[in-house]
């Protein structure tokens, strides 16, 4: 790391201690762009990594619902637009009780590589609220959702910022925020992506992240003389990712033997019924040890990160931030894992995925394995704009293609930067220079 971008994160865990996430992701990005400011020493001169670490805006807001029982509650939304460098603020929203401006800002960082990564014109935000949707009626996950938007509304636009769905906030989310979006501005616009197929909505959004972390893994593999075709393979959460990862998995032929939630994972041998955790997880907001006895197979085992203890040839830790650390890492690389994927942001703590890349195990981050969703989004985007809609088929093609060409130019990318095989530091670095360059061509702003 050289001195100017040692001084950068000096500077940033200095200014925020509170923000842990954010540093964490900071550390990981930084360093690898050293290389970077030796070759563009103009970069430096334009203060330009002060600039790109901070987000051009934070809004922050109180979320006033009223529950069931006629109680007044509150809680505390959040916007993080992080850079419209090249395109409008684009990034999902979280409804979590963890969520913090930290956890946000991470995200939105995050997000910014990842959507210059996708090769379309993105710019990135993130934001949510501290709002836990588990057990709540949906008469108050509605008017929370209308309370949260109604703040919401007059920062966003299909034009300025974009934002779709993240943890806690699926298509019944989307429904209530966009119903409010349209109440108050009288216009029906792509305001919120992840929409009903029935108000202008994409095919194969829901399926988008799942099945672009596969397609990407798929070429990686096939770019290192393996298939996913008779791995074993491993996969937490039983989310939107979780869920449509494991499809596209079983569908090149991988056995999925495991998935988990909050509260412990599933095992099951014989490859786990999909359809039985679609039904628990999607439609009736079930514990996923509920399994077993729906099913008649496999075993739940409490505790989440028990998961990683399970030998495979593919992991892809699919549901939250941190869930896979040093210690996980060590046990899957004894096991013999081929490929860690990262289809959740960050799931992987620092200590882990430089342990993957030390034993020579593909590591493929979140920002260039999870683009799909947001390549989706963008083309959720670009339907709305001209009016049209297009077929799941054609969805589904540009969704490989993006992902094939996300993947060729992370490789190339650490390969040019003498890193052949680096996807951190190739993710990184393609997915910086682009909003550099942006940035630089715009001045000071
Ligand atoms: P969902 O809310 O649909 O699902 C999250 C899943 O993870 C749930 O099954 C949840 O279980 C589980 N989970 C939460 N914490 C843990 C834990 N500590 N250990 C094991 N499982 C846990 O979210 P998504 O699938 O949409 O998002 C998952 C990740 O993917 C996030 O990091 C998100 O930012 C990222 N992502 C999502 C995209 C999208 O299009 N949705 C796009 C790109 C990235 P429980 O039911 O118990 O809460």
């Amino acid at each position: 790391m050289n001195q100017y971008i040692a001084s950068v994160l000096g500077d940033l865990k200095a200014r925020y201690p509170h923000q842990p996430e954010f540093l964490q992701a900071a550390e990981e990005i930084l360093p690898t762009l050293t290389a970077v400011f030796d070759r563009h020493p103009e970069y430096r001169d334009a203060a330009l990594l002060e600039r790109f670490v901070e987000p051009e805006r934070a809004i922050l807001f109180r979320v006033p619902w009223v529950d069931d029982e006629g109680h007044t509650r509150i809680n505390r939304g959040y916007r993080v637009q992080f850079s419209s460098a090249i395109g409008p603020y684009k990034g999902g929203l979280r409804f979590h009780p963890s969520v913090t401006l930290g956890m946000l800002k991470f995200l939105a960082l995050e997000q910014t590589l990842k959507n210059s990564l996708t090769g379309l014109p993105l710019g990135a935000a993130k934001g949510g609220a501290d709002f836990n949707p588990r057990g709540k009626s949906d008469g108050e996950v509605m008017r929370f959702c209308q309370s949260f938007m109604t703040e919401l509304a007059r920062h966003i636009g299909p034009s300025m910022d974009v934002p779709a769905g993240d943890i806690g906030v699926g298509a019944r989310e989307i429904g209530f925020m966009f119903g409010q979006y349209k109440r108050l501005v009288a216009r029906h616009e792509g305001v919120l992506t992840g929409k009903g197929m029935g108000y202008g909505g994409s095919q194969a959004r829901t399926e988008a992240t799942g099945y672009g972390l596969m397609y990407l893994v798929k070429t990686m593999l096939d770019n290192h003389d393996l298939s996913p075709d008779g791995m074993r393979a491993v996969i937490s959460g039983s989310g939107n990712v979780a869920i449509f990862a494991a499809e596209k998995a079983a569908q090149m032929g991988a056995s999925v033997i495991a998935m988990s939630d909050s509260e412990g994972f599933i095992l099951d041998e014989a490859g786990i019924d999909l359809s039985c955790v679609k039904t628990l997880k999607l439609n009736e907001r079930a514990r996923i040890s509920e399994y077993p006895k729906r099913t008649g197979r496999g075993r739940f085992q409490p505790g989440a990160k028990g998961i990683w203890q399970l030998p495979c040839d593919l992991a892809l830790p699919c549901a939250t931030q941190n869930e896979l650390d040093g210690g996980s890492a060590s046990v899957l690389i004894k096991n013999g894992v081929k490929a860690v994927a990262e289809g959740a942001n960050m799931p992987a703590t620092l200590s882990a995925s430089h342990a993957f890349q030390e034993a020579g195990v593909l590591f493929m981050p979140g920002k260039a394995a999870n683009a799909g969703g947001v390549a989706v989004s963008a083309f959720e985007m670009t339907q709305n704009a001209g009016f049209t809609s297009w077929t799941f088929d054609k969805v589904d093609r540009e969704l490989q293609a993006v992902m094939d060409r996300i993947y060729h130019r992370v490789a190339h990318t650490a390969a040019r930067y003498g890193k052949a095989g680096d996807f951190i530091l190739g993710a990184n670095v393609a997915g910086f220079i682009k909003v550099a360059d942006a940035m630089m061509a715009q001045g000071v702003v």
